[in-house]
């Protein structure tokens, strides 16, 4: 499922191709009406054709496509949905649901093969959007937030970085990236992690949302950029889809367990249990 890095790719990808271009025409695929969430594709038209793209911006997960009417078509492609730019005349995309008409010859074209994803136009993202919590490579995430977002908290840490509300953009993929790199194990209670753990979450975060965006994201399965391309980042990962390989730091093998109901990834020397706080000379 893609998260910020692969958003973000997609985000840098299109907006040179697709701000400043007018949509002509829009042609969904009869059957893809969940996509607005029941209502009629007519709305779609209804809506989009005529109107200019002034902006394409992100938060979180979500796609945030500003229309020169002031109102934002915000898209979120859950599990494996695709936007690519492509010229008119490039072969239809595998499981291609709509098609939005661009002028100056080409199209912005969403594929997406279990169709969990989601198109809205809103007067403005915030309808959608508000409820997310800081936005950790450019927004207002700081370690006070994640701190606090933390803090007397008994869900699994992993459970809490991948509450949207506590932490936006954040999915399966980086979480385990992020708590190897900060040497915490998954299943740790938010609220234990000591005041140094807390401070190496933080900037192993940002760390690996850093280095997904460098590669452009991480395509294990479906995951494409702005100009249908896989990205590199799942050639970087150290823990995550490498069950019973070796540690790139330890040697030891990478185990999987399930963590709030997520498969979960971590190397059992790297990522030691926390040690109850106690007494130096206690056993
Ligand atoms: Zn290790």
């Amino acid at each position: 499922m893609p998260e910020l890095p692969e958003v973000e790719t997609i985000r840098r990808d299109l907006e040179p191709l697709v701000v400043g271009r007018r949509i002509v025409g829009v042609e969904v695929d009869a059957g893809t009406i969940e996509l607005l969430a029941g209502a009629p594709i007519e709305v779609l038209r209804e809506n989009l054709v005529g109107r200019q793209f002034t902006s394409m911006g992100r938060r979180g997960k979500y796609l945030l496509l500003g229309l020169d009417d002031g109102r934002t078509l915000v898209v979120h492609l859950r599990m494996t949905g695709r936007l690519v730019w492509r010229e008119r005349e490039a072969p239809p995309e595998p499981y291609e649901r709509a098609r939005l008409v661009l002028d100056g010859g080409s199209d912005l074209r969403w594929s997406d093969l279990r169709k969990f994803g989601t198109w809205r136009i809103v007067e403005s993202a915030d309808e959608i959007v508000r409820r997310l919590g800081p936005e950790p490579i450019d927004g207002d995430f700081s370690l006070a937030a994640l701190r606090a977002a933390l803090a007397g908290r008994s869900a699994p840490v992993k459970a809490v970085l991948l509450d949207q509300r506590r932490v936006a953009g954040l999915g399966n993929i980086y979480v385990d990236e992020a708590l190897f790199e900060a040497r915490v194990r998954p299943d740790t209670p938010a609220g234990a992690l000591s005041p140094a753990a807390v401070r190496r979450l933080f900037a192993s975060t940002r760390a690996v949302l850093e280095r997904g965006i460098e590669h452009r994201g991480a395509s294990f399965k479906d995951y494409v950029d702005g100009q249908g391309n896989p990205g590199q980042q799942h050639m970087y990962v150290q823990v995550f889809r490498r069950t019973g390989k070796p540690c790139y730091a330890c040697g030891a093998a990478i185990e999987r367990t399930v963590v709030g109901g997520r498969a979960t990834h971590f190397c059992p020397r790297c990522q030691p249990r926390a040690r109850r706080r106690r007494a130096p000379d206690a056993r």
